[in-house]
């Protein structure tokens, strides 16, 4: 990795005192990593930079044609003050896989992880320190090839640049939920399996319909029956099932237009590991109206790796408007939110492997 340090780099009280504002995607650290891939020649060799405004010509292929993908995973700070990644080679294979449906080169698991670890480390001043807080890092790539011919690019670029994350989770606020019969965010055969942007452009319009129903976000069903929940926002999703120690917790199966999250399959071990019965269920809005109205489905939660996990309250759709519980986030949710922050922190013990301490 070729390394070129950022001269105006942030003094270390400037630093803290932006990390100390909280919120997300509000200042980003001071450098950020990029690698060229060329057909003719393979990925170049990889740049830690300052970090700074890229310069593209107008008719570059991913403006034109949307062949971008991109990771979302985060560093959190450990009790010994080092810093961990959570699972950073399940983003690596899930990245070779999104720009393989997208047509993009597929970088090594190695190089990927490299430039993770290469950022960090020079960065990691920038990782807060309190439970809930991290440093979030985002890997993307797109198509860079000049012109207007509609084609697999010969040219890709692959950036990395990585933003605080404060602790955004109000534990007194459920999200309410508007069902989409209109819209619909996958079909087989789609890339609903692929982390790409254009998947994000094409929810955007059931998001503000969503917010004109007076919801905070919008869950999808599927293309063909339309009546199978998939996920909510860019998020899956969770029903727990009867209450206390027998409570199931379930969640949709992957049928090949969800999105494959990460927090979704850790929460299965999660969910096991504490001692709850776990299934990957079809499961249809009736299915959930009927099982809040009749007490059988007492929790719901979304989760992924920017909010972790958030409780899922009031559901509004054509058919009607139903709440789960009282509203509030639930025992069992709550309680499978702390135990994965726990082991992404560092104070539970780690019993899958699943984080890789960087510096
Ligand atoms: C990224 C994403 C998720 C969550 O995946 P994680 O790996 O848990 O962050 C869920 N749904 C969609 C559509 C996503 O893009």
């Amino acid at each position: 990795m070729k390394i070129t340090l950022n001269p105006h780099a942030k003094d270390a009280a400037t630093r803290d005192a932006l990390v100390a504002e909280g919120g997300f995607g509000k200042y980003y650290t001071d450098h950020m990593v990029v690698c060229e891939w060329s057909e003719k020649d393979g990925w170049s060799e990889p740049e830690l930079k300052p970090y700074g405004p890229i310069s593209l010509d107008p008719a570059t292929a991913v403006f034109h044609y949307g062949q971008e993908i991109f990771e979302g995973l985060k560093a959190y700070r450990q009790p010994d003050g080092s810093v961990a990644l959570f699972r950073p080679t399940a983003n690596a294979r899930r990245f070779a896989k999104s720009a393989a449906r997208l047509a993009l080169p597929e970088m090594s698991e190695a190089m990927f992880i490299e430039s993770i670890e290469t950022l960090v480390k020079q960065d990691a001043g920038w990782v807060p320190n309190k439970v809930g807080e991290s440093l979030y890092l985002r890997p993307f790539m797109f198509a860079t090839e000049v012109g207007l011919g509609v084609r697999p690019s010969n040219k890709a670029t692959y950036m990395l640049i990585a933003t605080p994350a404060g602790a955004y989770f109000d534990p007194s606020k459920a999200v309410s939920v508007w069902i989409s019969t209109e819209y619909v965010r996958a079909a087989l055969g789609g890339t609903g399996e692929a982390k790409c942007g254009g998947n994000y452009a094409a929810s955007l319009v059931a998001q503000k319909a969503a917010f004109k129903e007076g919801c905070d976000q919008v869950v999808w069903i599927d293309a063909v029956e339309r009546k199978w929940v998939e996920e909510m926002g860019g998020m899956n999703l969770y029903f727990v099932k009867g209450k206390g120690a027998d409570a199931t917790v379930i969640t949709p199966k992957l049928t090949g237009t969800l999105l494959p999250g990460i927090t979704r399959d850790s929460i299965l071990s999660v969910a096991r590991d504490l001692g709850y019965k776990t299934e990957e269920v079809m499961l249809s809005i009736d299915d959930w109206r009927e099982g809040v109205q009749s007490g059988e489905i007492s929790e719901i939660f979304a989760c992924g790796t920017a909010a972790v996990v958030s409780p899922v309250g009031q559901a509004k759709s054509a058919m009607g408007t139903w709440v789960t519980g009282d509203g509030q986030p639930g025992a069992i949710t709550m309680q499978i939110r702390n135990h994965l922050l726990g082991i992404q922190h560092g104070t539970i013990a780690d019993t899958h492997s699943w984080v890789q301490k960087v510096c």
